[in-house]
């Protein structure tokens, strides 16, 4: 499964971090952030809990840049 959400991210270096970061965590296939359209993908292993996953993005994304958001 992937989403997509629209997100606040301050350059192009803040979103290689973060992308990394959300690559690490258990239950994410893919990550992809991409700073020009302030957008973000996350596809998700089988049987992940995307609300768990997301939370834990939230997280890992904060503190690397912590004005990161996801706006929707
Ligand atoms: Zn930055």
């Amino acid at each position: 499964m992937k989403k997509s959400f629209k997100i606040d991210v301050d350059c192009a270096n803040c979103a290689n971090l973060v992308e990394a970061e959300i690559k690490k965590i258990p239950g994410v296939k893919d990550a992809c952030v991409v700073f020009m359209t302030q957008k973000m993908k996350i596809e998700f292993e089988e049987g992940a809990d995307p609300d768990a996953v997301i939370s834990q993005a939230m997280k890992a994304a904060k503190k690397v840049e912590p004005d990161f958001c996801i706006l929707d």
